[in-house]
């Protein structure tokens, strides 16, 4: 894994970009405080990642059409954040990318590195669930935290990126980003996203908790998903018609992620997170099936508490908190 600094090739990137006319290499060269040489090996580099780059002499260069890559030139070059994802590994296939960040966090690394790979070969969701995670169309993204709260807040984070990551899609397509509790993000009744926060514990304090985002976003057509979930998966491209930039995205979950998070910090609890989340909150209202283990029930899903659980009142009146850790929630004549 390559430790990134911010590369001249994302510097470049960001510039060309941000330029409507022509950047000369010699502008380049005296904003990065590098060689011709490494401008020209840099602009190469990025014309084999698949960017199209115009050169005209006595011009300069141009950046014509960007591909849409995940890169970590693609995301760094776009990075407004303080924190979230300023450390950043991209692989291009990996087992799972909670796994990589967790070994980030032994390793030592910050709070707020990010790993995102373009394809996954063991993704996992909730409860030993797999996570479907195709090449070339999808974000894969673990932001790794080393918060210094007590463990048994971390739960509450999962919701934070739920809010997160459908703020997002909801800032960079048309589509109504719901979620159904605790972290599913749904998109017409189907789901676009799935959320995993997994934490490391030793003798009462958190080292490290992880949260692993998945989000279907270029998938061209249902039939890519395999049959078991086409029924309740689909993507952004598929309800929007749109294809959609996955590093515009992915930097737009990172910007939200860190806005929630520091938002969550300051009092521990989602107190001030939890008007925006019940505004997204597809259960709302609605007659609910819990999975739990101990034994299905139904109630109206009538929102959640300070600290994330789902409110449902059953028939009998009673006000049951119920806490995510183990337990699915449906709608009664569908996914949600
Ligand atoms: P659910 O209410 O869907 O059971 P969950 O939070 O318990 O939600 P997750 O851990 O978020 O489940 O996701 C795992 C489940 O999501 C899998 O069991 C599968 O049904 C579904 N799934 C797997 N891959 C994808 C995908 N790429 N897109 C949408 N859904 C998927």
């Amino acid at each position: 894994m390559v430790i990134s600094v911010k590369t001249d090739k994302s510097d470049i990137l960001a510039l060309l970009r941000s330029s409507e006319d022509y950047v000369s290499g010699q502008q380049l060269c005296k904003q990065f405080g590098v060689s011709r040489t490494a401008v020209w090996k840099a602009i190469n580099q990025l014309k084999e990642d698949g960017y199209e780059i115009e050169a005209v002499s006595h011009r300069g260069y141009r950046l014509l059409e960007s591909p849409d890559v995940l890169s970590q030139s693609e995301v760094l070059s776009r990075l407004t954040t303080k924190w979230a994802g300023r450390t950043l590994h991209y692989l291009e296939e990996t087992g799972s990318t909670n796994i990589d960040a967790k070994r980030c966090a032994e390793e030592g690394e910050p709070h707020g590195t990010t790993v995102i790979a373009e394809k996954q070969v063991a993704g996992r969701g909730r409860r030993g669930r797999n996570w479907e995670s195709p090449a070339g169309s999808a974000i894969y993204m673990t932001i790794m935290l080393k918060p210094d709260f007590v463990p048994d807040k971390a739960s509450m984070l999962t919701l934070v990126m739920a809010l997160s990551v459908a703020d997002a899609i909801a800032e960079k397509t048309n589509l109504p980003a719901g979620i159904k509790w605790p972290n599913d993000v749904v998109v017409h009744g189907k789901k676009v996203c799935g959320i995993l926060t997994e934490m490391n514990v030793e003798s009462d304090y958190i080292q490290y908790v992880v949260i692993g985002v998945g989000i279907n976003v270029n998938n061209a057509a249902p039939e890519e998903f395999p049959e078991e979930i086409r029924d309740k998966a689909t993507s952004l491209k598929i309800e929007s018609g749109m294809t959609i930039s996955r590093a515009e995205l992915l930097e737009r979950v990172l910007v939200h992620f860190e806005k929630n998070y520091d938002t969550f910090v300051r009092t521990l609890d989602l107190s001030l997170l939890m008007e925006a989340y019940e505004a997204r909150l597809l259960n709302l209202g609605r007659e609910v099936e819990v999975l739990d283990p101990r034994g299905a029930y139904t109630g109206v899903a009538r929102g959640i508490n300070g600290t994330g659980e789902l409110l449902v009142e059953t028939e009998n009146g009673e006000m049951i908190e119920v806490y995510a850790g183990e337990v699915s929630v449906r709608g009664i004549y569908g996914y949600v």
